[in-house]
Formats: structure tokens, sequence, C-alpha cells
């Protein structure tokens, strides 16, 4: 028997960490003492008040059986009160909040609700990769949005082309930004909503970054007037609560749309698992102590590895949020080239900016996923051995 792949499966691009899964295989099979600055996974664990709430939770028979497609009321409440708190936006938890089996599901599925085949999806470039995927295995095309420095890495609307815009169905954005780093401000989030209104355009921004902040406090969309009636926002507790492995997230804002994805939702999966959603509540309620120690920890590692890349000699901006540094590579050089470089040289591994996106080359991405000394210890290699060129 033959067995071949649906054209949506042949046709995509690798994915990208699995390639740099296997540079650092082979790397580390030859004995290399890496120091892997290339995944956005915290190395630290999840705090135990949270684990200690797993623990609970998991006991109880009640939280055995199937959950409610939408996620408990209790959750859904205590995202409502955490936006209250933290952004002062009131949400209905009946209607303007849905659990997701971490944001990446939900953005990878909400394609499905708004998209048909032919149709345009406005995706960032450098981007996270899968608002394109999940755009096309909904039958979309995704047209690029070029972050360009130079526009302090927001798209630049005005440039996209009336014929597009007319068929864009859906516009993903994505601040604090992964890969560059870079923050929105009130008057994009208004254009966003200018736009959107204009060409009937549902907003998806993602926010998993939002509490990942160093100097000012990140923006929601939804606190912009008129986001609640063109949009939603995507919502993880992944990198916030140190929570990669639980896969738990969620989604609020327009009613309508947030039943648009449910539907696709009751008819794909299941839910998330009850105990995990009882220790998210606990998440959410996290006292700022803990979450100011979280990015305390980053803010020093950031210092440590910007001053390091600066004494180098390479460009960048010091980010003010995420966990991410991006940085221009040499001049004469390219991202998948100066990756290889980095790893042979220094064995400190490191993402190339064109695995997020064409608007990607000339930069790579480094983590803050490591602890300080490693940063120490990387920063130093990479010293000697650009003296050494
Ligand atoms: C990590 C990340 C997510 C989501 O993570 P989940 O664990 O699926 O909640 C979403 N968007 C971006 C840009 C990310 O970097």
């Amino acid at each position: 028997m033959q067995i071949q792949f649906a054209e949506r499966i042949r046709t995509l691009p690798p994915y990208l960490f699995a390639a740099i899964d296997q540079m650092k295989k082979e790397a580390v099979s030859k004995g290399a003492d890496l120091i892997d600055l290339s995944i956005g996974d915290p190395d630290i664990p999840t705090p135990k008040h949270i684990v200690e709430a797993m623990k609970r939770a998991v006991e109880n028979p009640e939280h055995h059986r199937y959950p409610s497609y939408e996620g408990m009321f209790s959750y859904r409440e205590a995202v409502a009160k955490w936006y209250k708190r933290r952004f002062n936006v009131d949400l209905d938890p009946e209607k303007e909040v849905l659990s997701l089996i971490g944001s990446k599901e939900g953005i990878g599925h909400i394609p499905l609700a708004f998209v048909d085949p032919g149709d345009i999806v406005l995706v960032p470039s450098p981007g996270y990769p899968v608002y394109p995927v999940g755009t096309k295995f909904a039958g979309g095309i995704p047209y690029f949005m070029p972050l360009k420095e130079e526009n302090s890495f927001l798209p630049d609307l005005d440039a996209i082309p009336e014929e597009i815009c007319k068929k864009a169905k859906l516009i993903f954005i994505n601040y604090p930004n992964n890969p560059t780093a870079a923050l929105a401000n009130e008057d994009f989030y208004r254009k966003v909503i200018e736009f959107a209104k204009k060409y009937n355009t549902v907003v998806c921004h993602d926010a998993a970054y939002s509490e990942i902040y160093f100097e000012e406090k990140p923006l929601s969309f939804m606190q912009i007037e008129g986001a609640k009636e063109v949009g939603v926002e995507f919502h993880s507790l992944s990198k916030t609560y140190n929570m990669t492995g639980w896969r738990v997230g969620y989604v609020v804002g327009n009613s309508k749309i947030i039943s648009g994805l449910g539907k696709v939702k009751t008819n794909l999966d299941s839910g998330v698992f009850q105990a995990i959603q009882e220790a998210s509540i606990v998440a959410l309620q996290t006292d700022d102590m803990i979450l100011k120690s979280i990015r305390d920890t980053y803010r020093e590692r950031r210092d440590i590895l910007c001053e390091g890349l600066e004494a180098a000699g390479f460009e960048f901006k010091k980010p003010l949020a995420t966990f991410y540094v991006w940085v221009k590579v040499p001049r004469g050089t390219n991202s998948i080239d100066f990756v290889g470089k980095l790893l042979k040289k220094a064995e400190v591994l490191c993402t190339p900016g064109v695995g997020f996106g064409e608007h990607g080359e000339g930069f790579v991405r480094f983590a803050l996923t490591q602890p300080k000394e490693r940063i120490k210890e990387a920063v130093q290699r990479i010293r000697r051995v650009m003296e050494d060129d």
C-alpha cells in the first residue's frame, strides 16, 4: 500500500525548531558543551503553589470526567478577574472568555472558523509560524506583513494593497512580539481597529508575553476603545507562570468571534483537564511578588547578554519585554550561516531569523532561558569568536 500525505502536510516548510533540534543533537553527540539559547521555553519551574494546587485537584474524582467545552465557569471567571485587575478591562466570563489547550491550539484553529478557501489572512513576518500554517490548513492564503526595524517592528497597514485588504478575513498581531521583542503602542492598536472596521477583518492579538516585561507594562489590545467590536486576544499561562508543559491558555474578547472558535473546538477537542483549570485559577491569583521575581531573573539575564553582545560589536535594541533579544547578524553573512558558525565555534545555539519568515533574514534570536552563569559563559565564547575574525 502507498501511504501519501495530504498536500497541506507535504507543502509545509520544515518546522524550524525540529531542524534546530537536529543540529543540536549532532553537536551534543560530538561532545559539545552546548549553551542552548534557541528555544522559547522557560527553564524556571512552575511556582510551587500552582503545583500544590494541581496535586490537590487531581485527587478530586469530579475532575476525572470530561470537562465542559468552554472551560469551567470558575476558570473563566478567574480570567475575567485577572483582566480587570491587570488591565481594567471588563469581560463577561460566560460569553467573552474561552479556555484553550494552550494558546497555540486556539491560534492554530481560529482560521477554521473565519477563513474560506482563497481568503487572505494577514500575518507578520517575522512571526510565530502557527499563524501562516493555521491559515493554510484552513485553505487561506497568508499575506506577509513585513516587520521592519525602521517601523519599530510594527506592520505598516497602509502599505498593504487595497485588493488584499478587501479579501483579508483575519489579521494576526503579536505584542510584546516574538521574535523581535518589540512593544506596540496605543496609536498602532487604534489603526488596527480602524482597519478592521473598514475591511471587516477579524483581529487576533497574541498576548503570550504581556507579563514578561522590564521597564514598561505592555498594553492589552482589549484596553483600546473599539477592540472588543473587532477582535480577540489570545493569552497563555505558559510564559507568565512557567507552565509551558501544562497546555492551558484562553482567548477573550468579541463574543461572536469567541463563539466561532468555540464551534470549531467542540467538534475537535473536549476541553482542558479540569484539574489543570483548578491549578490555573490558583496561577491567575499569583502574588505579584512571585511574578516580579521571575521578571527580575530575566532582567538580570538580559542585561548580561546585552552587555556582552554590545561589547562583541553586535547591533540590536535592548528588549523592554519578552525573553528574547533580536540581534542583527554581522555584515556579509546570513542568519543560518551565522547560527551554524556560533554553534561550531562557540557551542552556543540561537535561532536564525529567517526561520520566522523571509523578513526575519539578517537577524538571529537569543532566548534568555538559561541560568545567568551559562549566559555569561555564552557571551564570553561569542566575544572570543568575534575577536578571532
Ligand atoms: C509561546 C508562544 C505562544 C503560546 O504558547 P502556548 O504554550 O501554546 O500557550 C503563543 N504565541 C507566541 C508568539 C509564543 O511565543
